[in-house]
C-alpha cells in the first residue's frame, strides 16, 4: 500500500487533501468538531502554570493513549506520542506548549457563551493542544500510513522562565532525524509561517485554532508547502468557534 508522502516537496496540499486518506481525515475533523472543542475546554480547565506542568500533561498523555498510540514521558516532563512511519530515520514533530502564563490558584474554568468560549489560556495554549491532539486523532481514524514517523507532543517550559526547555529537550533528542518541527501556538491563523531556524530545522510558529485544523493538518502532510493556509479549492472551512482570552489577573 502506497504512503502518503510527508516529503511533499512533490506533493501539493490541495492534490493532498483529494487524496481518499486524507479527504477521510478531513472529513472526521469536520464531523467531530463538537469532540475537538470538548477536549480544548478540558484541557484548558487543567492548571498548568510554568513548571507545574504535571497535571495537565498527564491527562493530555491520557487523550493521546485514547487515539492509540503509545505514550511516554521525558524526563524533562514532555508528553510524546509517537507515530510510527515507514521510517523511523525522519521524523515531523508537531508539538503544543503545555504551559500558560497563569499563576497557581488562577480560576481556569472556561465560559461558554453561544460557540464562543472563555477563559485563562483557553488560546494559548488550550487551542494549540487541541489541534495537535485532533491532528493526531484524525491521522488515526482514517488510518493514513506516512512516510516520515509523526512524533506529537505536549511540550513544558515554553513561557516565560521556562525558557523553552521542553520544545529544546525534544529537538535535542530527536537531533539529526528532525525534517521538520510544527509548533502550534495560539489562535490567530492568519500567522502561519516560519519563525526561526536552527540546528537543521525548520520551526514553524503554526498560529491555529480549531477552526484551522485543515490548515495544520496539510501542513503536516505537505511540509513543503511551508506550513501554508489552506489553498483555494479545497474542502469548505468548518463553521467558526470563537474564544477569548482572559487578561492575566
Ligand atoms: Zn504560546
Amino acid at each position: 500500500m502506497a504512503t502518503v508522502s510527508t516529503r511533499a516537496a512533490e506533493n501539493d496540499a490541495a492534490a493532498l487533501a483529494q487524496d481518499p486518506r486524507v479527504a477521510r481525515s478531513l472529513d472526521w475533523l469536520a464531523k467531530n468538531l463538537d469532540w475537538v472543542t470538548g477536549q480544548h475546554v478540558r484541557i484548558s480547565e487543567i492548571p498548568a502554570p510554568e513548571f507545574a506542568e504535571g497535571k495537565r500533561a498527564a491527562a493530555y498523555g491520557t487523550l493521546l493513549e485514547s487515539c492509540g498510540l503509545k505514550v511516554k514521558t521525558d524526563g524533562t516532563g514532555n508528553v510524546i506520542a509517537e507515530r510510527p512511519g515507514a521510517t523511523r530515520d525522519d521524523v515531523i514533530l508537531i508539538a503544543a506548549h503545555l504551559d500558560t502564563v497563569f499563576p497557581a490558584g488562577t480560576d481556569v474554568r472556561v465560559k461558554r457563551s453561544g460557540r464562543r468560549l472563555e477563559g485563562p489560556g483557553i488560546a494559548d495554549n488550550g487551542a494549540g493542544l487541541a489541534a495537535v491532539l485532533a491532528v493526531a486523532r484524525a491521522l488515526q481514524e482514517a488510518r493514513v500510513k506516512t512516510e516520515m514517523t509523526i512524533v506529537f507532543a505536549g511540550d513544558v517550559g515554553e513561557e516565560g522562565e521556562g525558557n523553552l526547555r521542553g520544545i529544546r529537550a525534544l529537538v535535542e533528542s530527536y537531533g539529526s532525524r528532525l525534517r521538520a518541527v510544527i509548533a502550534v501556538d495560539g489562535a490567530a491563523p492568519e500567522q502561519i509561517g516560519p519563525v526561526l531556524a536552527e540546528h537543521r530545522v525548520i520551526v514553524y510558529e503554526l498560529v491555529s485554532e480549531s477552526t484551522d485544523l485543515e490548515s495544520v493538518f496539510l501542513s503536516l502532510t505537505a511540509p513543503g508547502q511551508g506550513g501554508a493556509a489552506t489553498p483555494p479549492g479545497t474542502a469548505p472551512p468548518v463553521p467558526s468557534t470563537g474564544w477569548t482570552e482572559s487578561p492575566p489577573p
